[in-house]
Formats: structure tokens, C-alpha cells, sequence
């Protein structure tokens, strides 16, 4: 099965989010997976929201060591929903022009999970099995990494891997870090009153907009990261008040935060209450996932910008991205390995109409996930040993 008819087989498979109903998406790759003898695992969160879990047998063929652990690979299975605005093509036609396959989760990122899987197959073939790899494919990303958190949760389904590489847009650069994210609401409240005797009330809007304004201007007094620069701070949304002639009493703003490594997400909870004082308060907090980072100078990286330098032409340096990820759920539960975000996507074209990837990236991916799996190499991981040509 060669990756692009393996794409444009997803792209024409609705999964988007919500409803999501990935099932049938991970059913059909899982079939895939155990023809060429990969184990699975499907793990639902909710009704037809199935995230996939593949590996080979390696590791119980090494003598099944817990020091043996696989390379993991996560994508996931779910598209952001179709926008307002109407696609030149059918965004599940899957249809290719010159060098452009287009639809929607093309880039972000069927095209990855494609190539991943497509990769693995031929990984399992021509290693007769021995392939040390795990795949993680999950439902629910795009609406804050539901399925990966569940994974997580559940984590004595997880086995430590050895290293993860993350399939999400990045024109096939090998990035080594990504912010953390916290998403919270917040809440003015004040006292109603007719709008004709506003000082018998006390108005939630101005109290709300004093403490947006402190915030417009809060500083997280924190050293810049060499790779991911500054953490961030932006109001999305605001609501409150229930008519013109009515003294507010209650404002709610939504805050979105992302971080860079180092930063104790409690303290920045801390840290915003303070600066809101008495005007607003944390009513709700929607999601924390930490940053990811991984050393530069860390072998298994050096590896990979090893492998990645011919594909693209040049070696790679250190760089990041200011998306999160999976990665910030199953990083922990996968006992922290070194990360890799990796994938044929374009971030240019993503969570909007008319989205495709590049067919010559995803062969690329899929050129790339391959050598990463066959060069994986872990001390206990012995056939990698005898096979290799130094
Ligand atoms: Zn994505």
C-alpha cells in the first residue's frame, strides 16, 4: 500500500471533529497493520471514538526486556470540520494535480498518518518482523488532545518507547520542540442593577476590563527559550451582560496561554489570579499540556537530522514550533523519550478551505519514517546490532 493511495483512502473517510467517529478510520489501518503482523489495540473514549495502538512482536523476540523499547509513531485520525466558506474541490475527493493532493486532513495530517503507516508496513516486511516500532493513532486531537490524554490515563496500556516521533505538519522539517498550552476562563461578577441607578450595582464589564487590561500587559519574567523564544498571553473571547439598560453582572474572557520549558504551569495559575485580583477570578480551567523539548545534541536526534539531510538538502538546526501536540499527553505515560516532530504537512494550509499537502512531501515521509524505524537502534534491540554495516 503505497502512502498516497493510503491518503486520499482517509481523506475520502469523514472524521471530522465533532463528531469525530474515527472508528472506522482505525479499524480500516489497524486491518492493514495486522496482515503484516502488527499486534492491536483499539481503546474508545466514547461511542465510535477509536484511537489505535500497533506494534510488531520485536520486542518479546529480543527477549522481551522492558529495555527494548520500540521507536513510537503518533498521528491522529480526526480533521477540524469543514469551514463556512465553500472548497474549489471536493474536500473528500482526494483529488491530485501536479504535485498537490487535495482534502481535507491532507496535511494536518492523514498525509502523516499515511506515511507512517505505509512506512511500518514496508519496515515490517523487509525486517521479517523485526522492526522494533509502536503506532499511536488517536481520535479526538484538534479538540485538545482527547484521545492522547485518555491513552494517558489508561497509562499501563502504554509501554515505555525509545523515542517519539510526532506526524504533524511540518513540511518534513525534524522540529524538537513545541509550547505548552494552558486554556482557562475566567469570570468577572458583579451586582445587577436597573441601568438608570448604575451605582447600586456594581458592573462586571468594567471590572472585566480592568483586569484584561493587566493582563494585555502581564509579563511571565521568564529567560526566553533559545528555540521556542517567548511564552504568550491572548484574550480569544469575551461575553457577558444581559441587556443595554441592565448594570452587568457577570463577564466571562477566555485565556490562551502557551509556554516554553522551565515555566510551572501552577505558577502561572498563580501568577494570573494575582494579576486579575479582586476584578476576576479562574473560573475554569480547560486545558494544561506542558511543553515539549528535547536536546539537540541527544544521539537519537542527531540520527535523525542524519537521515533528514539528504531529503532536504541540508542538515538540520535545532528548531520549534508553537503548536502543541499529542506529544504533550503521551510523552509522560511513553516514559519521556526524545521527541521529534516530523510531518509532510504544510502549516500554511491547514483549518482552512482548500487545504492539501505536497505528494512529493508525503513520499518523503514516508521515505524518511522508514529509515528511522529501520536504523532504530536501542542497546537491547540485538538484530539492529548484527544487521548494521559498521
Ligand atoms: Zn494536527
Amino acid at each position: 500500500m503505497n502512502a498516497i493511495d493510503l491518503t486520499r483512502q482517509l481523506v475520502a473517510m469523514q472524521t471530522m471533529n465533532p463528531p469525530g467517529n474515527e472508528r472506522a478510520c482505525a479499524r480500516f489501518l489497524g486491518g492493514l497493520l495486522e496482515k503484516s503482523g502488527f499486534k492491536t489495540r483499539y481503546l474508545e473514549f466514547a461511542e465510535g471514538r477509536t484511537c489505535l495502538i500497533a506494534w510488531t512482536d520485536a520486542h518479546t523476540r529480543t527477549g522481551g526486556q522492558d529495555e527494548s523499547r520500540p521507536v513510537c509513531f503518533s498521528g491522529h485520525l480526526d480533521t477540524v470540520p469543514l469551514g463556512v466558506t465553500s472548497w474549489k474541490r471536493d474536500p473528500f475527493g482526494g483529488c491530485i494535480e501536479g504535485d498537490k493532493l487535495h482534502g481535507l486532513g491532507t496535511s494536518d495530517m492523514k498525509g502523516g498518518v499515511a506515511a507512517m503507516v505505509a512506512a511500518a508496513l514496508r519496515a515490517a516486511q523487509t525486517s521479517h518482523g523485526k522492526a522494533n516500532i509502536m503506532l499511536i493513532l488517536s481520535a479526538g486531537e484538534e479538540a485538545g488532545c482527547q484521545g492522547a490524554f485518555f491513552l494517558a490515563q489508561s497509562a499501563h496500556r502504554l509501554r515505555p518507547a525509545g523515542a517519539l516521533v510526532v506526524g504533524e505538519p511540518t513540511f518534513n522539517y525534524p522540529c524538537i520542540a513545541h509550547k505548552g498550552i494552558i486554556w482557562m476562563d475566567a469570570e468577572a461578577e458583579g451586582v445587577a442593577a436597573h441601568a438608570s441607578v448604575p451605582d447600586k450595582g456594581v458592573n462586571a464589564i468594567y471590572k472585566a476590563a480592568q483586569a484584561i487590561l493587566r493582563l494585555q500587559k502581564f509579563s511571565f519574567s521568564t529567560p526566553n527559550n533559545p528555540i521556542l523564544g517567548a511564552p504568550t498571553l491572548n484574550i480569544g473571547t469575551i461575553a457577558g451582560g444581559n441587556a443595554i439598560n441592565i448594570v452587568p453582572e457577570r463577564v466571562m474572557f477566555a485565556v490562551d496561554i502557551r509556554t516554553i520549558p522551565g515555566q510551572s504551569h501552577a505558577a502561572i495559575y498563580r501568577q494570573i489570579e494575582d494579576c486579575m485580583g479582586d476584578d476576576a477570578r479562574i473560573s475554569n480551567r480547560r486545558l494544561d499540556c506542558p511543553p515539549v523539548a528535547t536536546d539537540a545534541n541527544h544521539p537519537w536526534i542527531q540520527d535523525v537530522f542524519g537521515i533528514m539531510e539528504p531529503i532536504l538538502k541540508a542538515r538540520p538546526v535545532p528548531r520549534g514550533i508553537n503548536y502543541f501536540t499529542d506529544a504533550s499527553a503521551l510523552a509522560s505515560p511513553l516514559g519521556n523519550p526524545p521527541v521529534i516532530i516530523l510531518g509532510p504537512g504544510d502549516l500554511a494550509r491547514i483549518h482552512k478551505p482548500d487545504e492539501y499537502c505536497l505528494v512529493s512531501n508525503i513520499e518523503a515521509a514516508e521515505e524518511a519514517y522508514y529509515q528511522i524505524m529501520m536504523k532504530w537502534d536501542h542497546p537491547c534491540n540485538k538484530f539492529q546490532n548484527s544487521n548494521s554495516k559498521e
